[in-house]
């Protein structure tokens, strides 16, 4: 298994599929061509975010496979 790329918040979706929010384990889908947005549980990349991912530039999607 070689995807552990991580993606962060204005990065460009690759393939559409379910990614994990890895500091909350929330799974979302999105679309592939169409931007990674906030985590709409944990606000990660955010300053409301979880301590660690409160920075636009922390990557945290991870595509589930
Ligand atoms: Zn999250």
């Amino acid at each position: 298994m070689s995807s552990k790329a991580l993606y962060k918040i204005g990065d460009t979706v690759p393939e559409s599929s379910v990614y994990l929010c890895v500091p909350c384990g929330y799974a979302q889908y999105f679309e592939a061509g169409s931007k990674f947005t906030t985590c709409e549980a944990c606000l990660a990349g955010t300053p409301d975010g979880p301590e660690g991912y409160q920075d636009p530039e922390n990557e945290f999607w991870q595509l589930l496979d």
